[in-house]
Protein backbone atom coordinates (compact mmCIF):
# COMPACT_ATOMS: atom_id res chain seq x y z
CA UNK A 1 0.00 0.00 0.00
CA UNK A 2 1.47 3.50 -1.18
CA UNK A 3 1.83 5.92 1.64
CA UNK A 4 -1.19 7.90 2.26
CA UNK A 5 -2.72 11.19 4.22
CA UNK A 6 -5.06 9.22 6.04
CA UNK A 7 -5.13 7.37 9.26
CA UNK A 8 -7.29 5.01 11.97
CA UNK A 9 -6.93 6.78 15.50
CA UNK A 10 -7.61 3.84 17.84
CA UNK A 11 -9.37 4.77 21.38
CA UNK A 12 -8.80 1.77 23.93
CA UNK A 13 -7.71 3.00 27.37
CA UNK A 14 -7.48 6.88 26.71
CA UNK A 15 -11.40 8.09 25.81
CA UNK A 16 -10.52 11.93 25.87
CA UNK A 17 -8.92 14.98 23.19
CA UNK A 18 -7.14 16.57 26.06
CA UNK A 19 -3.41 15.56 26.46
CA UNK A 20 -4.11 12.15 23.86
CA UNK A 21 -0.35 11.77 22.55
CA UNK A 22 -1.70 9.47 19.84
CA UNK A 23 -4.59 11.83 18.27
CA UNK A 24 -2.14 14.78 18.62
CA UNK A 25 0.40 12.98 16.76
CA UNK A 26 -1.97 11.28 13.89
CA UNK A 27 -3.11 14.84 12.96
CA UNK A 28 0.34 15.52 12.03
CA UNK A 29 -0.27 12.96 8.59
CA UNK A 30 -3.53 13.86 7.26
CA UNK A 31 -7.43 13.19 8.52
CA UNK A 32 -7.88 10.61 10.92
CA UNK A 33 -10.93 8.12 11.64
CA UNK A 34 -11.36 7.95 15.67
CA UNK A 35 -12.31 4.29 16.40
CA UNK A 36 -13.64 2.24 19.05
CA UNK A 37 -13.55 -1.83 18.80
CA UNK A 38 -15.21 -3.33 21.69
CA UNK A 39 -14.53 -6.74 22.23
CA UNK A 40 -17.37 -8.92 24.29
CA UNK A 41 -16.52 -11.28 26.81
CA UNK A 42 -17.19 -14.72 24.87
CA UNK A 43 -14.42 -13.39 22.13
CA UNK A 44 -11.65 -13.11 24.74
CA UNK A 45 -8.95 -15.78 25.73
CA UNK A 46 -7.74 -14.12 29.02
CA UNK A 47 -9.67 -14.05 32.63
CA UNK A 48 -9.83 -9.84 32.71
CA UNK A 49 -13.50 -9.47 30.34
CA UNK A 50 -14.55 -5.91 32.08
CA UNK A 51 -16.81 -6.20 34.47
CA UNK A 52 -20.31 -4.98 34.43
CA UNK A 53 -20.07 -1.82 36.40
CA UNK A 54 -17.50 -0.72 34.24
CA UNK A 55 -19.37 -1.52 31.07
CA UNK A 56 -21.66 0.80 31.94
CA UNK A 57 -19.00 3.68 32.58
CA UNK A 58 -17.72 2.67 29.20
CA UNK A 59 -20.89 3.21 27.37
CA UNK A 60 -21.56 6.98 29.05
CA UNK A 61 -17.84 7.57 28.56
CA UNK A 62 -17.94 6.84 24.90
CA UNK A 63 -21.06 8.39 24.35
CA UNK A 64 -19.29 11.31 25.63
CA UNK A 65 -16.17 10.88 24.01
CA UNK A 66 -18.65 10.27 20.10
CA UNK A 67 -20.48 13.39 21.22
CA UNK A 68 -16.93 15.88 21.56
CA UNK A 69 -15.61 14.25 18.57
CA UNK A 70 -18.70 15.01 16.33
CA UNK A 71 -18.47 18.64 17.54
CA UNK A 72 -14.93 19.44 16.92
CA UNK A 73 -13.61 16.74 14.35
CA UNK A 74 -15.41 13.65 12.75
CA UNK A 75 -17.77 10.95 14.83
CA UNK A 76 -16.15 7.72 16.57
CA UNK A 77 -16.73 4.66 14.31
CA UNK A 78 -17.74 1.79 16.19
CA UNK A 79 -17.15 -1.91 15.94
CA UNK A 80 -16.96 -5.53 17.81
CA UNK A 81 -15.73 -8.69 17.17
CA UNK A 82 -17.22 -11.88 16.60
CA UNK A 83 -15.36 -14.99 17.19
CA UNK A 84 -14.84 -15.09 13.23
CA UNK A 85 -14.16 -10.77 12.80
CA UNK A 86 -10.57 -10.66 15.32
CA UNK A 87 -9.58 -6.57 16.07
CA UNK A 88 -6.49 -7.21 13.30
CA UNK A 89 -9.31 -7.65 10.25
CA UNK A 90 -11.29 -5.00 11.07
CA UNK A 91 -8.60 -2.30 11.21
CA UNK A 92 -6.86 -4.44 8.12
CA UNK A 93 -10.50 -4.28 6.03
CA UNK A 94 -10.91 -0.18 7.33
CA UNK A 95 -7.23 0.67 6.06
CA UNK A 96 -8.28 -1.15 2.20
CA UNK A 97 -11.46 0.31 2.27
CA UNK A 98 -10.64 3.90 3.18
CA UNK A 99 -6.84 4.08 2.11
CA UNK A 100 -5.17 4.17 5.56
CA UNK A 101 -1.55 2.91 6.05
CA UNK A 102 -1.18 4.30 9.90
CA UNK A 103 -2.48 3.28 13.01
CA UNK A 104 -2.37 5.22 15.89
CA UNK A 105 -2.67 4.19 19.41
CA UNK A 106 -1.90 4.78 23.40
CA UNK A 107 -0.26 1.77 24.83
CA UNK A 108 -1.65 -0.26 27.22
CA UNK A 109 0.26 -2.36 30.23
CA UNK A 110 -1.71 -5.42 31.15
CA UNK A 111 0.44 -8.34 30.58
CA UNK A 112 -2.72 -9.73 28.23
CA UNK A 113 -3.26 -6.52 26.25
CA UNK A 114 0.79 -6.35 25.63
CA UNK A 115 0.41 -9.45 24.31
CA UNK A 116 -2.42 -8.88 22.02
CA UNK A 117 -0.56 -4.96 20.83
CA UNK A 118 2.58 -7.25 20.27
CA UNK A 119 0.33 -9.63 18.20
CA UNK A 120 -1.67 -7.00 16.23
CA UNK A 121 1.12 -5.10 15.32
CA UNK A 122 2.75 -7.61 13.39
CA UNK A 123 -0.31 -8.54 11.43
CA UNK A 124 -1.11 -5.49 10.81
CA UNK A 125 2.81 -5.12 9.28
CA UNK A 126 2.00 -8.13 7.23
CA UNK A 127 -0.66 -6.08 5.77
CA UNK A 128 2.18 -2.81 5.22
CA UNK A 129 0.29 -0.42 8.08
CA UNK A 130 2.82 1.07 10.31
CA UNK A 131 1.60 1.37 14.07
CA UNK A 132 2.31 4.90 16.24
CA UNK A 133 2.06 3.96 20.28
CA UNK A 134 2.75 6.23 22.48
CA UNK A 135 2.73 6.04 26.41
CA UNK A 136 -0.36 8.37 27.67
CA UNK A 137 -1.32 6.48 30.41
CA UNK A 138 1.38 6.21 33.22
CA UNK A 139 3.85 9.11 33.88
CA UNK A 140 6.95 7.02 33.06
CA UNK A 141 7.19 3.35 31.57
CA UNK A 142 7.68 1.48 33.68
CA UNK A 143 10.70 -0.17 31.66
CA UNK A 144 12.62 3.14 32.37
CA UNK A 145 13.02 2.81 36.23
CA UNK A 146 15.26 0.26 38.33
CA UNK A 147 16.85 0.12 41.67
CA UNK A 148 20.97 1.00 41.50
CA UNK A 149 21.23 -2.84 41.30
CA UNK A 150 18.88 -2.83 37.63
CA UNK A 151 16.43 -4.93 39.22
CA UNK A 152 12.46 -3.90 39.69
CA UNK A 153 11.62 -1.95 42.71
CA UNK A 154 9.53 -3.86 44.88
CA UNK A 155 8.97 -0.98 47.91
CA UNK A 156 7.05 2.04 47.23
CA UNK A 157 9.20 4.33 49.45
CA UNK A 158 12.66 3.95 47.45
CA UNK A 159 10.40 3.47 44.08
CA UNK A 160 8.63 6.91 44.56
CA UNK A 161 12.43 8.96 46.20
CA UNK A 162 13.76 7.59 42.82
CA UNK A 163 10.65 8.64 40.45
CA UNK A 164 9.27 11.47 41.56
CA UNK A 165 11.73 13.83 40.09
CA UNK A 166 11.81 11.64 37.01
CA UNK A 167 8.14 11.68 36.34
CA UNK A 168 6.24 13.62 33.41
CA UNK A 169 9.62 15.47 32.36
CA UNK A 170 7.27 16.42 28.71
CA UNK A 171 4.55 18.71 29.27
CA UNK A 172 0.70 17.93 28.18
CA UNK A 173 -0.40 18.38 24.95
CA UNK A 174 -3.80 20.35 23.64
CA UNK A 175 -6.96 18.87 21.78
CA UNK A 176 -5.55 19.02 18.31
CA UNK A 177 -7.87 22.10 17.76
CA UNK A 178 -5.07 24.05 15.42
CA UNK A 179 -4.64 21.33 13.24
CA UNK A 180 -7.45 22.25 10.19
CA UNK A 181 -7.73 18.24 9.16
CA UNK A 182 -8.73 17.70 12.57
CA UNK A 183 -10.87 20.89 13.08
CA UNK A 184 -12.57 20.37 9.08
CA UNK A 185 -12.17 16.56 7.65
CA UNK A 186 -13.28 16.22 4.30
CA UNK A 187 -12.59 12.75 3.62
CA UNK A 188 -16.37 10.69 3.24
CA UNK A 189 -14.91 7.62 5.46
CA UNK A 190 -16.19 3.68 4.30
CA UNK A 191 -17.32 2.23 7.46
CA UNK A 192 -20.89 0.84 5.90
CA UNK A 193 -20.31 -2.44 8.70
CA UNK A 194 -19.80 0.33 11.89
CA UNK A 195 -22.59 -0.70 14.50
CA UNK A 196 -24.21 2.09 16.61
CA UNK A 197 -23.27 2.45 20.46
CA UNK A 198 -26.17 0.80 21.62
CA UNK A 199 -25.47 -2.42 19.80
CA UNK A 200 -22.04 -2.79 21.56
CA UNK A 201 -24.61 -3.79 24.54
CA UNK A 202 -22.40 -2.17 27.25
CA UNK A 203 -25.45 -1.99 29.87
CA UNK A 204 -27.46 -3.71 31.73
CA UNK A 205 -30.79 -4.76 30.86
CA UNK A 206 -32.18 -7.46 33.14
CA UNK A 207 -32.26 -6.46 35.78
CA UNK A 208 -31.31 -2.98 35.20
CA UNK A 209 -29.17 -2.11 38.23
CA UNK A 210 -27.97 0.98 37.07
CA UNK A 211 -30.21 3.41 38.26
CA UNK A 212 -28.80 4.49 41.85
CA UNK A 213 -25.35 4.73 39.60
CA UNK A 214 -26.62 7.04 37.47
CA UNK A 215 -27.89 9.58 40.00
CA UNK A 216 -24.16 9.93 41.57
CA UNK A 217 -22.04 9.75 38.37
CA UNK A 218 -21.53 11.35 34.71
CA UNK A 219 -18.67 9.50 32.81
CA UNK A 220 -16.49 11.86 30.51
CA UNK A 221 -13.80 14.38 29.85
CA UNK A 222 -15.68 16.81 30.59
CA UNK A 223 -16.70 15.36 33.71
CA UNK A 224 -13.19 14.73 34.59
CA UNK A 225 -11.51 17.75 33.73
CA UNK A 226 -14.54 19.75 36.34
CA UNK A 227 -13.58 17.79 39.60
CA UNK A 228 -10.33 17.97 39.10
CA UNK A 229 -10.69 21.61 39.00
CA UNK A 230 -13.25 21.50 41.89
CA UNK A 231 -10.72 19.57 43.78
CA UNK A 232 -7.87 21.74 43.07
CA UNK A 233 -10.31 24.74 44.38
CA UNK A 234 -11.45 23.09 47.60
CA UNK A 235 -10.43 19.35 48.78
CA UNK A 236 -6.99 19.27 48.02
CA UNK A 237 -5.85 22.01 50.91
CA UNK A 238 -7.47 19.35 53.16
CA UNK A 239 -6.27 15.86 51.87
CA UNK A 240 -3.91 14.60 53.99
CA UNK A 241 -6.24 14.10 56.90
CA UNK A 242 -10.04 14.38 55.09
CA UNK A 243 -9.01 11.10 52.81
CA UNK A 244 -9.37 8.96 55.46
CA UNK A 245 -12.89 10.17 56.51
CA UNK A 246 -15.60 8.13 54.59
CA UNK A 247 -17.94 10.45 55.57
CA UNK A 248 -17.12 13.87 53.66
CA UNK A 249 -16.09 14.56 50.08
CA UNK A 250 -12.34 14.27 50.86
CA UNK A 251 -10.76 12.92 48.25
CA UNK A 252 -10.70 13.24 44.08
CA UNK A 253 -13.09 10.57 42.89
CA UNK A 254 -11.12 10.34 39.90
CA UNK A 255 -10.32 6.72 39.71
CA UNK A 256 -13.06 5.97 37.04
CA UNK A 257 -11.99 8.85 35.49
CA UNK A 258 -8.32 7.78 35.43
CA UNK A 259 -9.26 3.89 34.95
CA UNK A 260 -10.66 5.14 31.56
CA UNK A 261 -8.14 7.64 30.58
CA UNK A 262 -10.72 10.32 30.73
CA UNK A 263 -8.02 12.45 32.16
CA UNK A 264 -4.46 11.94 32.18
CA UNK A 265 -1.76 11.38 35.18
CA UNK A 266 0.33 13.77 33.21
CA UNK A 267 -2.18 16.69 33.45
CA UNK A 268 -2.39 16.12 36.95
CA UNK A 269 0.64 16.17 38.06
CA UNK A 270 1.96 19.08 35.88
CA UNK A 271 -1.31 21.02 37.39
CA UNK A 272 -0.57 20.38 41.18
CA UNK A 273 3.50 20.94 40.19
CA UNK A 274 1.64 24.66 39.15
CA UNK A 275 -0.05 24.81 42.19
CA UNK A 276 3.04 23.90 44.35
CA UNK A 277 4.96 26.40 42.67
CA UNK A 278 2.78 29.10 42.98
CA UNK A 279 2.31 28.33 46.59
CA UNK A 280 -1.47 27.42 46.47
CA UNK A 281 -1.71 24.61 48.63
CA UNK A 282 -0.19 23.01 51.61
CA UNK A 283 2.69 20.99 50.69
CA UNK A 284 1.72 17.86 53.10
CA UNK A 285 -1.73 17.89 51.53
CA UNK A 286 0.18 18.30 48.09
CA UNK A 287 2.75 15.49 48.41
CA UNK A 288 0.43 12.86 49.87
CA UNK A 289 -1.89 13.15 46.89
CA UNK A 290 0.99 13.39 44.55
CA UNK A 291 1.67 9.72 46.50
CA UNK A 292 -1.43 8.39 45.82
CA UNK A 293 -1.34 8.83 42.04
CA UNK A 294 2.21 7.30 42.79
CA UNK A 295 0.50 4.41 44.14
CA UNK A 296 -1.38 3.68 40.94
CA UNK A 297 1.77 3.99 39.27
CA UNK A 298 3.91 1.89 41.18
CA UNK A 299 0.50 -0.60 40.52
CA UNK A 300 1.26 -0.77 37.22
CA UNK A 301 4.81 -0.49 37.85
CA UNK A 302 4.36 -3.98 39.62
CA UNK A 303 1.91 -5.46 37.12
CA UNK A 304 4.58 -4.70 34.06
CA UNK A 305 7.31 -6.44 36.05
CA UNK A 306 5.48 -9.14 37.68
CA UNK A 307 2.54 -10.14 35.00
CA UNK A 308 1.23 -12.67 37.56
CA UNK A 309 0.46 -10.42 40.20
CA UNK A 310 -3.36 -11.12 39.51
CA UNK A 311 -3.04 -14.73 39.41
CA UNK A 312 -0.44 -15.25 42.12
CA UNK A 313 1.01 -14.26 45.32
CA UNK A 314 3.58 -11.70 44.74
CA UNK A 315 5.23 -13.56 47.97
CA UNK A 316 5.20 -17.23 47.06
CA UNK A 317 5.42 -17.88 50.98
CA UNK A 318 1.76 -17.39 51.25
CA UNK A 319 1.48 -20.05 48.40
CA UNK A 320 0.89 -22.51 51.37
CA UNK A 321 -1.16 -20.19 53.06
CA UNK A 322 -4.80 -22.43 54.28
CA UNK A 323 -7.64 -20.30 53.10
CA UNK A 324 -11.54 -20.92 53.43
CA UNK A 325 -13.97 -21.96 51.03
CA UNK A 326 -17.38 -20.86 52.80
CA UNK A 327 -19.85 -19.56 49.94
CA UNK A 328 -22.43 -18.24 52.78
CA UNK A 329 -20.18 -16.38 54.51
CA UNK A 330 -18.78 -15.12 50.70
CA UNK A 331 -22.19 -14.03 50.42
CA UNK A 332 -22.42 -12.02 53.66
CA UNK A 333 -19.82 -10.19 52.63
CA UNK A 334 -20.69 -9.39 49.37
CA UNK A 335 -24.60 -8.47 50.31
CA UNK A 336 -22.92 -6.30 53.01
CA UNK A 337 -24.55 -8.53 55.53
CA UNK A 338 -21.64 -9.48 58.24
CA UNK A 339 -23.14 -7.63 61.19
CA UNK A 340 -19.97 -5.10 60.95
CA UNK A 341 -21.32 -2.52 60.34
CA UNK A 342 -18.45 -0.76 58.36
CA UNK A 343 -17.95 -3.28 56.53
CA UNK A 344 -21.18 -3.92 55.47
CA UNK A 345 -21.65 -0.11 54.52
CA UNK A 346 -18.26 -0.10 52.46
CA UNK A 347 -20.58 -3.38 50.70
CA UNK A 348 -23.46 -1.67 50.23
CA UNK A 349 -21.99 1.81 48.94
CA UNK A 350 -20.25 -0.69 46.41
CA UNK A 351 -23.50 -2.03 45.14
CA UNK A 352 -25.36 1.15 44.81
CA UNK A 353 -23.00 3.22 43.85
CA UNK A 354 -20.09 1.71 41.98
CA UNK A 355 -17.32 3.05 44.20
CA UNK A 356 -16.26 2.51 47.99
CA UNK A 357 -13.95 4.68 50.15
CA UNK A 358 -10.19 3.72 49.96
CA UNK A 359 -10.17 3.54 54.04
CA UNK A 360 -13.38 1.30 53.88
CA UNK A 361 -11.83 -0.55 50.97
CA UNK A 362 -8.69 -1.73 53.47
CA UNK A 363 -11.40 -2.23 56.30
CA UNK A 364 -13.51 -4.77 53.98
CA UNK A 365 -10.69 -6.46 52.17
CA UNK A 366 -8.48 -6.76 55.94
CA UNK A 367 -11.99 -8.68 56.90
CA UNK A 368 -12.44 -10.90 53.86
CA UNK A 369 -8.97 -12.48 54.17
CA UNK A 370 -8.19 -11.94 57.45
CA UNK A 371 -11.81 -12.34 59.63
CA UNK A 372 -13.60 -14.94 57.28
CA UNK A 373 -9.97 -16.70 55.71
CA UNK A 374 -11.19 -16.04 52.43
CA UNK A 375 -8.93 -15.92 49.70
CA UNK A 376 -7.97 -12.53 48.35
CA UNK A 377 -8.60 -13.33 44.72
CA UNK A 378 -12.59 -13.97 45.60
CA UNK A 379 -12.12 -9.69 46.67
CA UNK A 380 -10.91 -9.23 44.55
CA UNK A 381 -12.69 -10.92 41.37
CA UNK A 382 -15.91 -9.10 43.26
CA UNK A 383 -14.30 -5.76 42.97
CA UNK A 384 -13.50 -5.95 39.36
CA UNK A 385 -17.42 -6.65 38.61
CA UNK A 386 -18.82 -4.01 40.54
CA UNK A 387 -16.08 -1.21 40.81
CA UNK A 388 -16.56 1.81 38.19
CA UNK A 389 -12.65 2.23 38.76
CA UNK A 390 -11.96 -1.56 38.23
CA UNK A 391 -7.94 -1.12 37.33
CA UNK A 392 -6.27 -4.04 36.83
CA UNK A 393 -3.32 -2.99 37.83
CA UNK A 394 -4.24 -0.97 41.44
CA UNK A 395 -6.84 -3.43 41.77
CA UNK A 396 -4.75 -6.59 42.13
CA UNK A 397 -1.75 -4.53 43.84
CA UNK A 398 -4.28 -3.33 46.42
CA UNK A 399 -5.90 -6.79 47.33
CA UNK A 400 -2.30 -8.10 47.76
CA UNK A 401 -1.06 -5.62 49.64
CA UNK A 402 -4.43 -6.01 52.35
CA UNK A 403 -3.93 -9.56 52.12
CA UNK A 404 -0.23 -9.12 53.23
CA UNK A 405 1.29 -11.72 50.45
CA UNK A 406 1.61 -8.61 48.05
CA UNK A 407 4.84 -6.41 46.99
CA UNK A 408 5.72 -3.77 49.98
CA UNK A 409 2.42 -5.49 51.61
CA UNK A 410 0.67 -3.99 55.00
CA UNK A 411 2.18 -7.33 56.95
CA UNK A 412 -0.17 -10.32 57.64
CA UNK A 413 -0.18 -9.72 61.45
CA UNK A 414 -1.90 -5.79 60.95
CA UNK A 415 -5.64 -6.96 61.32
CA UNK A 416 -8.25 -4.88 60.20
CA UNK A 417 -10.59 -4.39 63.86
CA UNK A 418 -13.70 -2.91 62.40
CA UNK A 419 -15.39 -1.61 65.31
CA UNK A 420 -12.58 0.74 66.04
CA UNK A 421 -11.10 1.63 62.60
CA UNK A 422 -15.65 2.62 62.63
CA UNK A 423 -15.26 4.88 65.62
CA UNK A 424 -11.96 6.44 65.18
CA UNK A 425 -12.86 7.21 61.30
CA UNK A 426 -16.44 7.79 61.09
CA UNK A 427 -17.45 8.79 65.03
CA UNK A 428 -20.22 10.50 64.51
CA UNK A 429 -21.95 7.15 62.35
CA UNK A 430 -22.61 9.63 59.71
CA UNK A 431 -21.15 7.26 56.93
CA UNK A 432 -23.06 4.27 58.44
CA UNK A 433 -26.21 5.53 59.14
CA UNK A 434 -26.14 6.66 55.23
CA UNK A 435 -25.75 3.06 53.99
CA UNK A 436 -27.48 1.23 56.84
CA UNK A 437 -30.63 3.09 57.42
CA UNK A 438 -32.18 0.31 59.25
CA UNK A 439 -29.21 1.47 62.23
CA UNK A 440 -30.13 5.14 61.45
CA UNK A 441 -31.76 5.52 65.21
CA UNK A 442 -29.01 3.96 67.62
CA UNK A 443 -26.82 6.29 69.67
CA UNK A 444 -23.12 6.91 68.54
CA UNK A 445 -22.01 4.91 71.03
CA UNK A 446 -23.74 2.03 70.07
CA UNK A 447 -24.00 2.31 66.33
CA UNK A 448 -20.29 1.22 65.66
CA UNK A 449 -21.35 -2.55 67.76
CA UNK A 450 -24.67 -3.32 67.44
CA UNK A 451 -24.85 -6.30 69.09
CA UNK A 452 -23.55 -4.44 72.37
CA UNK A 453 -26.45 -2.09 72.46
CA UNK A 454 -28.65 -2.62 75.57
CA UNK A 455 -31.93 -4.13 74.40
CA UNK A 456 -34.21 -1.19 75.42
CA UNK A 457 -31.51 1.01 73.06
CA UNK A 458 -31.99 -1.86 69.75
CA UNK A 459 -35.90 -1.96 70.92
CA UNK A 460 -35.92 1.97 70.68
CA UNK A 461 -34.08 2.19 67.31
CA UNK A 462 -36.11 -0.76 66.04
CA UNK A 463 -33.62 -2.86 65.49
CA UNK A 464 -34.24 -6.51 66.15
CA UNK A 465 -30.74 -8.51 65.86
CA UNK A 466 -30.51 -11.28 63.31
CA UNK A 467 -34.19 -10.41 61.83
CA UNK A 468 -33.75 -6.40 61.08
CA UNK A 469 -29.69 -6.26 61.52
CA UNK A 470 -27.53 -9.27 60.93
CA UNK A 471 -25.62 -10.83 64.55
CA UNK A 472 -21.81 -10.82 63.68
CA UNK A 473 -21.29 -13.66 61.10
CA UNK A 474 -17.62 -13.91 63.16
CA UNK A 475 -16.52 -12.99 66.66
CA UNK A 476 -13.72 -10.62 65.15
CA UNK A 477 -11.38 -11.45 68.42
CA UNK A 478 -11.79 -15.08 68.19
CA UNK A 479 -11.20 -15.22 64.34
CA UNK A 480 -7.61 -12.86 64.67
CA UNK A 481 -6.75 -15.36 66.42
CA UNK A 482 -7.28 -17.69 64.19
CA UNK A 483 -5.54 -15.90 61.50
CA UNK A 484 -2.42 -15.17 63.09
CA UNK A 485 -2.25 -19.57 64.10
CA UNK A 486 -2.32 -19.92 60.40
CA UNK A 487 0.28 -17.32 59.85
CA UNK A 488 2.28 -18.80 62.01
CA UNK A 489 1.54 -22.37 60.40
CA UNK A 490 3.59 -20.82 57.30
CA UNK A 491 6.06 -20.17 59.56
CA UNK A 492 6.23 -23.84 60.41
CA UNK A 493 5.48 -25.23 56.88
CA UNK A 494 8.55 -23.19 55.88
CA UNK A 495 11.04 -24.65 58.83
C1 LIG B 1 -8.79 -3.71 48.14
C2 LIG B 1 -8.61 -2.48 47.28
C3 LIG B 1 -8.93 -2.51 45.93
C4 LIG B 1 -8.74 -1.39 45.12
N1 LIG B 1 -9.08 -1.46 43.79
C5 LIG B 1 -8.88 -0.37 43.00
C6 LIG B 1 -9.21 -0.40 41.62
O1 LIG B 1 -9.65 -1.41 41.07
N2 LIG B 1 -9.02 0.73 40.89
C7 LIG B 1 -8.51 1.88 41.44
O2 LIG B 1 -8.37 2.88 40.73
N3 LIG B 1 -8.16 1.92 42.73
C8 LIG B 1 -8.33 0.85 43.53
N4 LIG B 1 -8.00 0.92 44.86
C9 LIG B 1 -7.27 2.11 45.36
C10 LIG B 1 -8.12 3.23 45.96
O3 LIG B 1 -9.03 2.72 46.88
C11 LIG B 1 -8.89 4.04 44.91
O4 LIG B 1 -8.00 4.43 43.87
C12 LIG B 1 -9.46 5.33 45.53
O5 LIG B 1 -10.32 5.00 46.59
C13 LIG B 1 -10.19 6.11 44.48
O6 LIG B 1 -10.82 7.24 45.03
P1 LIG B 1 -10.34 8.70 44.61
O7 LIG B 1 -10.24 8.81 43.13
O8 LIG B 1 -11.21 9.67 45.30
O9 LIG B 1 -8.86 8.71 45.21
P2 LIG B 1 -7.91 9.91 45.62
O10 LIG B 1 -7.61 9.74 47.07
O11 LIG B 1 -8.43 11.21 45.19
O12 LIG B 1 -6.57 9.54 44.85
C14 LIG B 1 -6.28 10.02 43.53
C15 LIG B 1 -5.99 8.88 42.61
O13 LIG B 1 -4.83 8.17 43.05
C16 LIG B 1 -4.96 6.79 42.75
N5 LIG B 1 -4.93 6.04 44.01
C17 LIG B 1 -5.31 6.45 45.24
N6 LIG B 1 -5.06 5.49 46.16
C18 LIG B 1 -4.52 4.45 45.49
C19 LIG B 1 -4.06 3.16 45.88
N7 LIG B 1 -4.05 2.76 47.16
N8 LIG B 1 -3.58 2.33 44.93
C20 LIG B 1 -3.52 2.70 43.63
N9 LIG B 1 -3.96 3.93 43.20
C21 LIG B 1 -4.44 4.78 44.12
C22 LIG B 1 -6.32 6.60 42.06
O14 LIG B 1 -6.12 6.61 40.68
C23 LIG B 1 -7.08 7.83 42.55
O15 LIG B 1 -8.11 8.21 41.68
C24 LIG B 1 -8.19 -0.20 45.69
C25 LIG B 1 -7.88 -0.17 47.05
C26 LIG B 1 -8.09 -1.29 47.84
C27 LIG B 1 -7.75 -1.22 49.31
Amino acid sequence: MTDSKYSIMLFRCDLRLMDNAALFSANDFGEILPVYIHEPSENITHDWSIGGASQWWLHHSLQHLNEQLTSVSQPLAYFKTTPHKAISSILINLCEKNGCTRIFWNRRYEPHHIEHDKALKMELKKHDIEVHSFNNNLLSEPWHQFTKQGTPFKVFTPYWRHCKNRFATDLPVPIPLSKPDFRTPKKTWHIEDGLSLQELELLPSNPDWSKSINVQWQAGEQSAQQKWEEFQESSINHYDEARNIPSISGTSLLSPHLAFGEISTRQIWHDATQLQMHNHTRTDDLNRYLSEIGWREFSYYQLFHFPDLPKNNFNPRFDKFHWDTNNDLLKAWQQGKTGYPLVDAGMRELWQTGYMHNRVRMVVASFLCKDLLIHWQEGAKWFWDTLLDADLASNSASWQWCAGCGADASPFFRIFNPITQSEKFDAAGIYLRKWLPELAKLSNKHIHKPWEAPIEALEQAGIVLGKTYPYPIVDHKLARLEALDRYKDLKTLES
